[in-house]
Parts: C-alpha cells; structure tokens; sequence
C-alpha cells in the first residue's frame, strides 16, 4: 500500500488554525503536516499565531517556499513576483498572487504523493473549498457535515453508481433504517431530485453510515482516501460553525488572532461623537485588495507604517482598489468611510434587531476572497 501523505495549511486565519489544533486533538491517529505558505506581506498578528501554534500542535508548522529567497534579488515572495510582473497589481480578477505564492508551492511539495488535504470550511459556511486539479491530492472538510469534495460526491451519487451504493448500505445500515434510506439511493439525480437533495437526505439520515459507504466506494477509486485501511474521519458526525471555532482557539490557549477583535474608532455625525468599532475580517497580506474601506481605515490607524508601505506599491495607474490610498487616507474620506460603516452596522438596531456584531461583519466578509489566504 502507497505512503498516504495527511496535510493542512495554516493561512493564519481562525479557521485554519482551530482545524490544526482540532486535528491534533480529535484525531491524533493521523500524522498530519501542517504548513504554511508565507507571502512575505502578512501582518505580525498572524505570524504570531503561527509561533503559538507551533507550540500547542506540539509540531513544527513547515513553510512551503515559493521562491529560494537567498537567490532572489528581492530577497521576499511577493516583491519577486510583483517584479516578475512588471510591476502589475494583483486584484481580484487577475490573481496571481494566490496561485504564485499558495498554490504553486503546495503543489510542488505534494508532487505524485497521494495526499489528503484537510480544509477549514465550517458547518455553517456555504462555499466549497479548493479542489486540486491534480487528482493525487483529496480535500476533506473534517467542520462540515458532508467532509466530502464535490467532485467525490458527483461520482458516488452519480446514477451509475446506484447499484453499489445500494449494496453497501444493505451490508451495514440497521433494519429500522434502511427502508427509509433505500428510498433516497434508489431515487435517480434528476430535475425533480437534486444532487444536493439527494446528499442531504442521505446526510440527514444517518451521517456516519453515509460516510462508511463513500469510504467503500473509494477504496474502488484512485482517490488517497480509498487507499487507506481505515479512516477515523469517517466516524466523526460533528459539525463546528464560527463559535465553535472561537472556543476552540480561546480553550487551546492560542486565542483569536488579535486583527480580529475588534477595537472603538470615533466618528462625527450630525455633530455628534459616536464610538464604532472595526477589526479587519480576515488573514493574509497586509495590503490584500479584498479588503473593505473600512479594514483600510483600520489599516491606516492601527499600522500606519504599513498603510504606507502599501502606497508606495501604488505606481503608475497601479492601485489596491478604485479609490487610490493617497485619496482614502484624507480625513473627510476617513471620516465618510467611518459614517457610513457605523450607520451600517446599526442599521438592525433601528429596526428593533440587535445590532450587527464583529461576528457578523467576519461573516457577511467571508463571502469573498479565496480559501488559501483566509480560511
Ligand atoms: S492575501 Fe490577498 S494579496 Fe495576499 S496572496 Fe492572498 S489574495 Fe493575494
């Protein structure tokens, strides 16, 4: 049988980080490698955690390098790629940063071994993680109720398949349950019954049954996990959303990355001082084109050296976002941008709802950006 090769990486993000200290502790039977993939440009809070992590996980975090920064006359990641560039600012839609200084790496590390990558999605998160194209390397989603990748799930479900679902779960499903849950096999994928449907109802049946038979089925695959004997992830029915998460990294001692807590700014509105707070939402670099104005102003206000330093990238029609720093950081933009991020975030308080927590405000950010610098 094959060397399996078990890994995580730590984007210095909360989700990451809690999945590394989760692994560690829930499932010790596997020798996971946790690494990290290092841009040059994070702020010193993740680096920080990244140090605290080393020492609760009781393991080295391996840094996966994107360049041999001795050789390199920029001596740092992001700048030799920027160079590389031409000078050319990553963005949203041209994001060469990711797959440069995350992808490309983790991939050249993996090489042909078969790998198991464990992914940090929560329960309570609706997006599906990075799926190799390479197809040595599977993704697993230990937080999620369905831990497997979508491309997993199409094959098993797929009506082909029927037949050898149905015969597994007669071989292991109890009496009382499996009348109910041949009903959901036999049922074809169609308009009427969806894939997600069709997983969700077997899901919602019986969660480790259903992963016992995903589990039989790729020891029929090439895929890394059918290559193992046995897989304690298979027995593991938890589902961890983002407060789960927080307790995770309280009671390990690790606590939550400090640019996440949020701190009070004061704004002026119809002459009138009124206190907000802000945080930044998620990891990564310091001056990630992800971030909303308000992170910006954070930015600004609590590492002014760095908003700076994020300027100075900002050169001949280059800029971070539409609105050039030189212009956000103008007293009357800070002052704008501060108004109408505290008006936002007490909208729900004049409509007789709580108003929005720091919580929420990692919440409704989520949605954008990518897997691989902020899970
Ligand atoms: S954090 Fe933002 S700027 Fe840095 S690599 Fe990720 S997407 Fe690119």
């Amino acid at each position: 049988m094959s060397e399996i090769k078990h890994v995580l990486g730590i984007s210095g993000g909360k989700d990451s980080a809690a999945l590394a200290i989760y692994m560690s502790r829930k499932h010790p039977d596997i020798d996971v490698e946790y690494y990290t993939c290092d841009t040059g440009k994070e702020l010193n809070e993740t680096y920080d955690l990244i140090n605290k992590l080393n020492s609760v996980l009781g393991k080295n975090i391996r840094l996966y390098k994107s360049i041999d920064e001795l050789n390199s006359p920029e001596k740092n990641p992001f700048d030799h790629f920027l160079a590389m560039y031409g000078g050319y600012l990553p963005s949203a839609t041209a994001r060469w940063c990711t797959g440069k200084m995350k992808l490309e790496p983790f991939e050249n590390e993996i090489g042909n071994t078969p790998t198991i990558s464990y992914v940090g999605i929560r329960g309570d998160e609706n997006r599906e993680g990075y799926i190799s194209k390479k197809e040595n390397i599977q993704s697993i989603f230990p937080f999620r109720k369905n831990i497997w990748s979508e491309d997993v799930v199409k094959k098993f479900l797929a009506n082909s398949n029927i037949d050898f679902v149905k015969k597994q779960y007669e071989l292991i499903a109890p009496k009382g349950k499996l009348e109910m849950i041949l009903q959901y096999v036999e049922q074809p994928i169609s308009l009427r019954f969806t894939q997600k449907q069709k997983v969700n109802a077997l899901l919602d049946t019986d969660v480790k049954l259903f992963n016992k038979v995903v589990f039989e089925f790729l020891k029929t695959t090439d895929y890394p996990v059918g290559k193992l004997e046995r897989f304690s992830l298979i027995e593991n029915d938890e589902v961890l959303g983002i407060d789960d998460i927080f307790k995770i990294l309280d009671d390990s001692g690790v606590g939550i990355p400090a640019y996440y807590l949020p701190l009070e700014y004061e704004v002026e509105i119809n002459g009138e001082i009124k206190k907000g707070t802000y945080s930044r939402s998620r990891s990564g670099c310091f001056f990630c084109f992800f971030q909303q104005k308000i992170e910006w102003v954070w930015l600004l206000e609590q590492h002014p050296t760095l908003y700076e330093k994020a300027i100075d990238y900002e050169k001949e029609g280059y800029t971070w976002t539409i609105e050039p720093l030189q212009e956000l950081k103008k007293p009357e933009r800070v002052n704008a941008i501060k108004k109408e991020h505290f008006l936002r975030m007490h909208k729900n308080k004049t409509n007789a709802k709580t108003s929005t927590s720091w919580q929420d405000e990692i919440l409704e950010a989520e949605g954008e950006g990518c897997a691989s610098c902020f899970i």
